[in-house]
This record gives structure tokens, C-alpha cells and sequence, in this order.
């Protein structure tokens, strides 16, 4: 009787700490959640096309406003002027050089993105978080190198760029039916493309509402402005810039349904969403490609046209609203930003090139650019640094327009050479004076933090080899005969 009587009082001591414990926890739970993430990324559009960066003839308000209600970043870098390069570093943190990514990866790939990397969608797995993504992949074709294979557990989208068809331009390449995957399967071929921003749109929402109650991220990778350009029949000859101005309508459209669903379910004060593009516009493609307005160049070199993207980041109630970084900062910083803001350790046994963002983003008085240093390179040729407002271009060539094309074909471009010449960017945006004999100190330490980055990532002009790279996935057993694969594209075909 004493026994029970004990075991009872023991028992109601249980059930009261139980209770108080759940009582805790569900108090605790909205400062546990981590936040969502959004990642929205466009493929070859300039720094000037969007309405808050002076676009002319493209209205876009969602944009607009989402400027208004965040932070827009003016010194925003990819970390390559080309698709897969670029995309590379942003799920990795890390330069394409240090990873083996580089270029415009072709149909049957033989390389991809190494199953070692760290992708931000695998760093948040280890955080509980679902995982998405929806749109442009291009890091390798093979299901060994998908989305699903790196940490994504949804995805839908064309495997690599949408110009990547027998239709292309240039008939010398041949490529297959233009794939459509969902997870690892091929589900369609040769997509009408007027729908792939909406298609892309309706997935993204409705991932959002099946995961509102958990925390996720969610990788958006638009195809367009990229050519060959597709709008929606509702988009088409809305803007005064043509069909280009017509897609990034219906981009912006896209970005306009995705922040007013977080709104509309209450996740607008716990999710980050970023957008930005891949690289600048191709402008051989004419009235087809973008424009990078004051900024030098486009696609395909590291001038600030090519590299420099229209960048904003949201999260009301965090970032401070309608305020401007003027900071050096880069897709590289999107994943150690996120590993900081969710609570999720780094792995130690690497190097990420990439550094928090947070104290810029949540507008700490006095931050700084993390960035020392922020090197600009043509696939393993190291041909400029940045630091601070100053930027050292090294010898080297690069593609120059000198017919535009039309209507989806391009026209032809020139090689030029140009370097060594210093530009300050804070005065001289263009890259037009180079004042290199007036500042003899800054160039000796920009060459400096340029050795150094030989040193470690490598230099084909000079060379060098990386000491600290590491190497692709490779495919171990490919099977049947794979068409060459480009590890530089041709800009002009
Ligand atoms: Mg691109």
C-alpha cells in the first residue's frame, strides 16, 4: 500500500514535470525555429535590370518593394562571370577554382559537383530543415551530380542551361532534347520554356505551404533572362524593353507571389529570402541580353558587368528597411551567412572562401565587407582583385561585342586585351581611367593579396598551381561514348 502510494505521488511528480517541461518547450519554440531560407536566382541578368538599380523600360514593383522593406547590396559579386561556375560557389561558399567547377558544363557531363562539397542545402539538413529546389541546376547532368544527391529532397527543373537544344544557334554543338528532371528522372523533354517561370513559381509555393510548419529552404533558379527568352502569354508585350523587359516582368511577378505567400502565412518575420543573378548580361545577344548600366562589360568577363549582380536580401523585422550596403560581398557569403543565422557549425575540415554576412545584413553599426580581398577569374586565370574601392586588372583578354544581335541570335564579338590597370571603383564604377601610375602603393599591395591567391587557388597565366584546391566528382564509370565537354563555353557561337 505504501509501495503505491509512492509510486503514485511519484508518478503526479512526473506528469507535472512533463507537462511544465512541454509548457517550456512550447514557450521556447518560436526562438528554437531557425528561419527559413529563400534563394532566388536568375540566370544572366544585368545589374541594371531591375527597377531599384535604374532599369529602364522594366517595371518591376515586387522588387521595388522588396528593396523598401530590406537591404540592397551595390558591391555584390558572383564569383564567376558563367553558369556553372557561379552556381557552384553559391552552394558551396566557396571559389569555383577551389572546387573544380568551372565554366558552362555541357550535356552528359563527365564532372559535377564533388559528393564532399558542403552544399547549403545539406549544411540545414543536419538541421532538420526541408529542403527544395525548383529551376536551373548545371552542376553536372548525371544522377550522380543532381539536386537530390546534394541535399535537396524535392527537385524539378532543366538540368543545365535552357539554350542547351537541338535548336541552338550555333548547329555545331548538336545537343540532345533539352531534359526536364523531377528528382533524378527525366519526365519530359523539350518543355515549352513561356512556362517555366510559372511552373517554377506554382512549385515553390506549394512547397511553401506544405512546409509552413517547419523550417526550409528553398532554391529557386530561374532559367530566364538566359536565352533562348520565353514570357508567359500574359507577360508578353507588357514592357517597354521588349521581350527581355517582358521576362524580367514575369521574374519579378514570380518574386511578388513568393514574398506575399510568406506574408500571407505569417513566415515573412522568420524567413530570409536573397535574390540575385548568376552573372551579368550577355550582351552579344542585343536587345535579347541584359543591361549592367554604368558598369563595364557583361557575360564572360571580369569586368564589374560580368560579376558585379543586382542583389537584395530580405527578412522584416531583421534587416532594417530600405537600407543600402555599399560593402564588397558575394554569393560566396550566402552559405557561411546561413550556417551563422540558423545555428549550424561550419565544417572545420576545409577552407570556405565565403564569410558572414550577418552584422552587414542585421546593419550592425561600424561592419565592414569581410572581404580583404575578392578575386575575379576566367576559369583558372587569375585576372583581377578587389580591395576596398580599388581594383587591379591583370593582363589578360577578354570578349568585346562589336555587333549586337537580334531577336534570340547573337551577334560578334572581338577579343581585346587590356591590364595591368587600376580602377577606382567608388569614383570610376566603368573601369574606364585607369590611374595605376598615381598610385604605384596600392598596386604593390593588391599584386600582393593577388600572389597569395595564386598561391593558394592557382593562376594559368602565371603558371601556378593551387596548393589548397580540391578536385570535382568525376564520373567513375561513364557509360557510352559522351560528347566533349567545354570547360570555358564559347561566348560568341
Ligand atoms: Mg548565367
Amino acid at each position: 500500500m505504501r509501495v503505491s502510494a509512492v509510486f503514485l505521488r511519484c508518478l503526479s511528480v512526473l506528469a507535472l514535470s512533463f507537462a511544465a517541461l512541454q509548457a517550456t518547450a512550447a514557450a521556447a519554440a518560436p526562438e528554437k525555429r531557425p528561419p527559413n531560407v529563400v534563394v532566388i536566382f536568375t540566370d544572366d541578368q544585368g545589374y541594371q535590370d531591375v527597377g531599384c538599380f535604374g532599369a529602364k523600360g522594366i517595371r518591376t514593383p515586387n522588387l521595388d518593394r522588396m528593396a523598401a522593406e530590406g537591404m540592397r547590396f551595390t558591391d555584390f559579386y558572383a564569383a564567376q562571370a558563367v553558369c556553372s561556375a557561379s552556381r557552384a560557389a553559391l552552394l558551396t561558399g566557396c571559389y569555383p577554382n577551389r572546387i573544380g567547377i568551372l565554366g558552362a558544363l555541357f550535356p552528359k557531363s563527365k564532372i559535377g559537383i564533388h559528393s564532399n562539397e558542403m552544399t547549403i542545402p545539406m549544411l540545414l539538413k543536419s538541421r532538420g530543415y526541408s529542403t527544395a529546389m525548383f529551376g536551373k541546376w548545371h552542376l553536372g547532368d548525371s544522377p550522380e551530380f543532381l539536386p537530390t544527391r546534394h541535399g535537396f529532397d524535392e527537385y524539378y527543373g532543366l538540368p543545365y542551361s535552357n539554350d542547351m537544344r537541338p535548336k541552338h544557334p550555333n548547329t555545331n554543338f548538336n545537343f540532345p532534347p533539352l531534359p526536364v528532371i523531377e528528382a533524378d528522372r527525366v519526365i519530359a523533354t523539350n518543355p515549352d520554356q513561356s512556362r517555366l517561370t510559372g511552373t517554377y513559381t506554382d512549385r515553390a509555393i506549394r512547397f511553401i505551404e506544405a512546409h509552413r510548419d517547419t523550417p526550409f529552404f528553398l532554391y529557386v533558379a530561374h532559367n530566364m533572362p538566359h536565352v533562348p527568352l520565353y514570357a508567359s502569354e500574359r507577360f508578353r508585350g507588357r514592357s517597354q524593353r521588349g521581350l527581355y523587359g517582358d521576362v524580367i516582368e514575369e521574374i519579378d511577378d514570380s518574386v511578388g507571389r513568393i514574398l506575399q505567400t510568406l506574408r500571407q502565412r505569417g513566415l515573412d518575420q522568420s524567413t530570409l529570402v536573397i535574390f540575385t543573378s548568376d552573372n551579368g548580361p550577355w550582351l552579344v545577344y542585343g536587345d535579347h541580353g541584359g543591361s549592367a548600366g554604368p558598369l563595364r562589360e557583361g557575360k564572360g568577363t571580369s569586368f564589374d558587368g560580368g560579376m558585379r549582380e543586382p542583389c537584395i536580401a530580405w527578412w522584416p523585422g531583421k534587416i532594417p528597411a530600405g537600407t543600402v550596403c555599399r560593402e564588397v560581398a558575394g554569393t560566396i557569403d550566402v552559405l557561411p551567412t546561413i550556417a551563422r543565422i540558423t545555428g549550424t557549425p561550419l565544417p572545420a575540415d576545409r577552407v570556405i572562401d565565403g564569410r558572414d554576412l550577418s552584422p552587414l545584413l542585421f546593419g550592425t553599426r561600424g561592419a565592414r565587407s569581410p572581404h580583404d580581398a575578392f578575386f575575379f577569374y576566367w576559369d583558372r586565370e587569375l585576372q583581377g582583385v578587389r580591395s576596398g574601392p580599388w581594383k587591379l586588372h591583370f593582363p589578360h583578354s577578354y570578349p568585346k561585342p562589336v555587333v549586337f544581335g537580334k531577336e534570340g541570335l547573337p551577334g560578334r564579338a572581338t577579343t581585346q586585351k587590356i591590364g595591368p590597370a587600376l580602377y577606382h571603383l567608388d569614383s570610376d564604377p566603368g573601369e574606364t581611367r585607369d590611374v595605376a601610375a598615381n598610385h604605384p602603393a596600392v598596386v604593390r599591395r593588391l599584386e600582393a593579396l593577388a600572389e597569395a591567391c595564386r598561391d593558394d587557388l592557382g593562376d594559368s597565366r602565371t603558371g601556378r598551381a593551387g596548393r589548397r584546391v580540391r578536385e570535382p566528382g568525376r564520373l567513375e564509370n561513364p557509360t557510352g561514348p559522351l560528347p566533349a565537354q567545354a570547360s570555358t563555353p564559347t561566348l560568341t557561337p
